[in-house]
């Protein structure tokens, strides 16, 4: 098979690829260049009605009772073609995004990869427990759930995407995923390669089309059993609200606006090095992203300099140029919302320490949606700037005095998905990370992922956790079933 972009993106329903029926497509365009790159279905309530249908008829007739043998056996072929087409999905990936293409070859498709071949194994391996008591032997059962809609956003398409279609259908279940309307391109090239590795008829559906159209339509399907949402917080609310009358599953991974936490024994150089990594990959648009560096007040000094340094050297520029460590933001609406925060930081008291300008790039990157990364010091902990999540290039400093002002401003947000502590204290470490509000917390480093652990957030960044066992938990039943002996 060879993957390309099509000039007319359709829908995959029931094992075919077909126009939504309004015949209304939106345009996907590059966001580094302005250009068009395809025409995307704009899909209604009939749209998903068909696919939400068609995976319910793949559950009822077979694909519930597909030995996991198979199913994991299906994954695997899926992961292989995946990596063949690694470059071709990288390409795709960055020109969809703006990211640059070292990134989407070097981190998006290889995790990808991974994530298909990880549930595999995890199926394989998967078991279930027994419980023995006076008289009596319970052992636990678990089944798919039905039809599971996956609607995942735009920062990490193929990543997210498959972080939640590989365990979904591990476990038994038939999909309808909506991915972000900004960003199709990859999610349409899985559809090409799961009809190839010979995937039924209806085990995986793809509607395409605006969150607040498809998407709703889709979250409130009265036959959808169980929703996994990644994307904003606010989206988050709706999407709760929409599935709950059904009481549908629900797995909420949404915003985050997470401390960089650098103690004065840290081994700064690193720190710097972390703060700036952690800040600005992906243009700062990963939910992970540190986006509020705090500060011991005896090294803010030395410390700042050497991110400012570090923030000063990173290339932005072209996504296509292998060298380019930042390409453009999603789209130029994003790049506003972003350039308003930094008007804000100003109004607010801070200084732009470094970037937060456009940098000058030939035609057509001109048109494109680029930001130079901005760090901004000056600004109390707890000001908008400081605490609502911007999701792009800027990085706030802050100082403190204590380890207990660290944390008190660390757990000063709604938000509470992850946080990376710099220290050489080892108590200190193990008691703050302890004491962090984050569902997820790094030591001297950033975004180390082992695909077993549990990943989610607290307070308003989720509801859930996914990763190795906790997503098989979230796409299966558990059932118990007591034998009097
Ligand atoms: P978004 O909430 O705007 O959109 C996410 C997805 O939801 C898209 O596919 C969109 O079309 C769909 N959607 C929008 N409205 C909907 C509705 N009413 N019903 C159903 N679906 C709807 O988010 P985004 O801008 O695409 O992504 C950025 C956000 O995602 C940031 O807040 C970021 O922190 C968050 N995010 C979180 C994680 C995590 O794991 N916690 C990972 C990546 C991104």
């Amino acid at each position: 098979m060879s993957l390309h972009v099509a000039r007319e993106l359709h829908n995959y329903v029931g094992g075919r690829f077909v126009p939504p029926q309004s015949g209304v497509f939106i345009e996907d365009v590059s966001p580094a260049t302005g250009r068009v790159l395809s025409q995307v279905p704009r899909s209604g309530a009939a749209d998903v009605h068909a696919a939400v249908r068609s995976a319910r008829d793949a559950f009822e007739s077979n694909w519930r009772w597909t030995p996991p043998l198979e199913r994991a056996a299906l994954l695997d072929r899926a992961a292989d073609l995946l990596e063949r087409h690694l470059d071709t999905l990288a390409a795709m990936e960055s020109e969809d995004t703006g990211k640059p293409i070292a990134l989407a070859r070097a981190i998006d498709i290889p995790r990808a990869v991974h994530n298909f071949r990880f549930f595999a194994g995890a199926i394989r391996h998967d078991r279930t427990d027994c419980h023995e008591m006076a008289g009596a032997l319970n052992y636990t059962i678990r089944r798919p759930l039905g039809v599971v809609a996956l609607i995942s956003p735009w920062n990490l398409p193929l990543y997210l995407l498959s972080w939640k279609v590989a365990p979904a259908l591990a476990c038994g279940n038939t999909v309808v995923a909506k991915p972000s309307e900004l960003t199709p391109l990859t999610a349409n090239a899985l559809a090409e390669i799961l009809h190839e590795v010979g995937l039924p008829d209806g085990v995986f559906n793809l509607v395409h089309g605006l969150g607040p159209e498809a998407g709703a339509a889709l979250v409130s399907h009265p036959e959808v059993a169980a929703v996994s949402f990644t994307g904003g917080t606010a989206t988050g609310a709706s999407v709760a609200a929409a599935a709950a009358p059904s009481f549908k599953k629900l797995s909420l991974e949404l915003g985050g606006k997470n401390p960089t936490v650098v103690f004065a024994d840290a081994d700064l150089e690193a720190a710097a090095q972390g703060a700036a990594t952690a800040g600005f990959r992906n243009q700062g648009q990963i939910c992970l992203c540190g986006s509020r560096v705090l500060v011991e007040r005896d090294v803010i000094g030395p410390f700042t300099e050497a991110l400012v340094e570090r923030v000063n050297a990173l290339k932005v520029g072209d996504p296509a140029d292998p060298s380019t460590d930042l390409g453009a933001l999603v789209s130029l609406a994003h790049r506003d919302k972003v350039e308003g925060y930094l008007k804000l930081a100003v109004e607010e008291g801070g200084t732009i320490l470094c970037g937060g300008d456009r940098p000058r790039l030939p035609a057509p990157l001109d048109q494109g949606a680029f930001l130079r990364p901005a760090v901004i010091g000056g600004l109390p902990s707890t000001c908008r700037t400081a605490t609502e999540e911007i999701f792009g290039p800027v990085v706030t400093v802050h100082p403190f005095d204590s380890e207990a002002e660290a944390l008190a401003q660390a757990n000063d947000v709604r938000y509470g998905l992850s946080a990376s502590v710099w220290t050489r204290d080892l108590s200190r470490a193990h008691r703050f990370s302890a004491a962090l509000e984050t569902g997820m917390v790094w030591v001297n480093t950033w975004m180390m992922r082992d695909l077993r652990v549990p990943f989610g957030g607290m307070k308003d960044s989720g509801v859930g956790r996914e990763g190795g066992a906790h997503s098989l938990e979230f796409f299966s039943e558990a059932r118990n079933i007591c034998v009097k002996l």
